[in-house]
């Protein structure tokens, strides 16, 4: 099967017992035990519950993966697999992690014992700098966010499993659709839900996979015990979401690319990250391990002040976090998305003030353009 037919067909796609093609919603905390001591397959929805099972086997499925988990949010499964480590342990990072996976180490998991290095992941040499004798882990994001550079994740996969490390990639940007790390030799993949797979900018869940028995049993383990489970209602709501991923992604891209040339053309962006350029750092590697450029833009002012006036301006284009709906988003990093790294960090990793980052949707693509000049026309009129 193709993985656009895989979307609609993979995982339990429709309902063992009546054969309903949608799988129902199975609004249920728990099962009745037929007989003392001998639970059936679903015990507690905590555990299991056949809603959400259906989207772990399809993300497991569409990532090439033993077994599938489904969580609450994105950082729910991105803090499941941090628990696999142990007081002690450390991790290197890519320096432009998504905010929030970095506040969650800094904040949360350090305090605990866990340490890390953030470095250039595009860079081996910087990768064999940060590694120590307790290093356990490379987690990694390409495209990243929001800079999107590109890492080679066969090159670092291999090299991190010639030091015994894990390699966890997060693949909210590419999707499987575009990208599966599991295939390029990562040993697991972490979701945002929200995002791409979902969708439609309407719900919140987290997934996670990996091609390994062993560790799929401890995320198993770690996913009941922690407990930050997706409910029914938003398993549902995720697969469905899933099934248009191609289509969706296809046109996404399709106006990226139109609105990459178009911002590179114009006299008032300084530079523009696509990694669809010709002339993006990463552009060849992206061109060898993934299917396509995906939906992600972002650029920066020549006139970095202008930056409020500019998205403020916009009417099509909405102001908002979060990134992968149907409608376009755009986003100022240093003041939303990214603001709770520190500034001196930031700017080291390139994330400057006047970063803007935007996520194409799939509207008509001269609705986007109209709006995108009518902005740039405002910051015109008011030097
Ligand atoms: C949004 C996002 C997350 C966090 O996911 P939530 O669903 O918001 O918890 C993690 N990684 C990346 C790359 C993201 O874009």
């Amino acid at each position: 099967m193709h993985l656009s037919t895989k979307l609609i067909h993979g995982g339990i796609s429709e309902d063992p017992l009546t054969g309903a093609v949608s799988v129902p919603i199975y609004q249920t905390s728990t099962y009745r035990q037929k007989k003392l001591g001998q639970p059936g397959e679903f015990e507690y929805s905590r555990s299991g519950n056949p809603t959400r099972l259906a989207l772990e086997e399809l993300i497991a499925e569409l990532e090439g993966g033993v077994k599938g988990f489904a969580f609450g949010s994105g950082i729910a499964a991105i803090h499941t697999i941090l628990s696999l480590f142990q007081p002690g342990d450390h991790l290197i990072l890519g320096d432009d992690v998504y905010g929030g996976t970095f506040r969650l180490l800094e904040k949360v998991f350090k305090p605990l014992g866990l340490s890390y290095t953030m470095v250039d992941s595009r860079e081996l040499s910087q990768l064999e700098g940060a590694l120590t004798d307790h290093t356990k882990a490379l987690y990694l994001e390409s495209p990243s966010n929001p800079l999107l550079k590109i890492i080679d994740l066969e090159k670092s996969a291999a090299w991190a499993k010639e030091h015994d490390l894990i390699t966890i990639v997060d693949n909210t940007f590419a999707t499987p659709y575009l990208q599966q790390p599991l295939a390029l030799g990562a040993d697991i993949v972490v979701h945002s839900g929200t995002k791409y797979l979902g969708g439609h900018s309407d719900l919140v869940a987290g997934l996670a996979t990996t091609n390994n028995q062993g560790l799929a049993e401890r995320i198993g383990f770690y996913q009941n015990s922690v407990g930050g489970v997706l409910g029914p209602q938003d398993s549902w709501l995720l697969q469905r979401g899933i099934k248009t991923l191609a289509v969706r992604m296809d046109a996404h891209q399709k106006n990226a690319e139109i609105i990459a040339n178009f911002l590179v053309n114009h006299s008032a962006v300084a530079k523009v990250y696509y990694p669809g350029l010709t002339d993006h750092p990463g552009h060849e590697i992206a061109a060898k391990q993934m299917c396509g450029f995906g939906g992600m833009v972002a650029f920066e002012l020549v006139d970095e002040s202008k930056v409020a006036n500019f998205v403020e301006s916009l009417e099509v284009i909405t102001l908002a976090e979060s990134l992968g709906g149907v409608e376009s988003l755009i986003e100022v990093p240093a003041v939303m998305t990214h603001a709770s790294i520190p500034k001196e960090k930031r700017e080291i990793s390139g994330i400057r003030d006047g970063l803007i980052r935007l996520s194409v949707g799939i509207e008509d693509i001269t609705d986007l353009q109209d709006d995108l000049e009518r902005a740039f026309s405002v910051l015109n009129e008011e030097r």
